[in-house]
């Protein structure tokens, strides 16, 4: 039986659900069987004892409140009830240590769950000259390097030091609390990917993978295949 994973999901101006279909295509090539969340599903406990992967997609910021901050001013749109509704998924599934993708907004949600913190907006709270993170190409193609922090499970995914990814974030991950580590940094210091060392499969990546699978780039189309792999066993 092909595995089932779980995918978070946007709302658009309406409030009616919304998910970039990259990623139900980005799932179906790895293997994986998708079923889509609505925000304002209930039953959370019951659908993560039958799911066997969560993919936690791209969209709004994360509500800082949950890091105990205040809006800075920069700061763009925040729904709570999705904020709820991924911080419940994600801890119903790490409890049962089931593989866990989180891209962009997820990973930073992630790293949320896992009591870290944010920069609200990386160019208001950031030091130092930051590179373009709201890339204007196309997002199948890359536009910034990032360095791979070595014995890493990314690292061994990767069999390289280095990958090209593409962009799309104004937040970014700031402080990260154990067993979540960094996995991969941009050369501007901006933090792109994370993973846990306690936990069988649970990473978080800024960049969109989804978007660069469709352009076959071989790292992204790994990445969803290693997911599926570890949502199979
Ligand atoms: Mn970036």
């Amino acid at each position: 039986m092909k595995p089932l994973i779980g995918v978070t999901s946007d709302m658009d101006k309406n409030g009616d659900m919304l998910v970039q279909s990259r990623y139900i295509r980005a799932i179906r090539r790895a293997g994986g069987v998708p079923v889509i969340l609505p925000v304002g599903m209930y039953g959370i406990e019951d659908i993560c004892g039958r799911l066997d992967g969560l993919l936690l997609i791209g969209g709004e910021d994360v509500d800082p409140i949950l890091y105990g901050e205040e809006p800075h001013e920069k700061l763009g749109k925040v729904v709570p009830e999705r904020d709820e509704m991924e911080l419940a998924l994600v801890n119903s599934m790490i409890d049962q240590d089931k593989p866990v993708l989180a891209i962009c907004r997820g990973h930073q949600l992630l790293n949320v769950a896992f009591g870290g913190t944010l920069y609200q907006d990386i160019h208001a709270q950031m030091s130092g000259d930051l590179f373009q993170h709201l890339q204007l190409k196309d997002l199948k193609f890359a536009t910034h390097t990032v360095d791979i922090v070595p014995d890493s499970k990314l690292a061994q995914i990767a069999g390289t030091s280095e990958i090209r990814v593409n962009s799309l974030h104004h937040q970014a991950v700031k402080d990260v609390k154990s067993p979540l580590v960094v996995t991969a940094v941009a050369k501007d210091g901006m933090i792109e990917a994370l993973e846990s060392t306690a936990h069988r499969f649970v990473v978080g990546l800024q960049w969109h993978p989804e978007a660069m699978a469709d352009r076959q780039d071989t790292m992204a189309i790994k990445l969803f295949e290693e997911f599926i792999e570890a949502a199979t066993d």
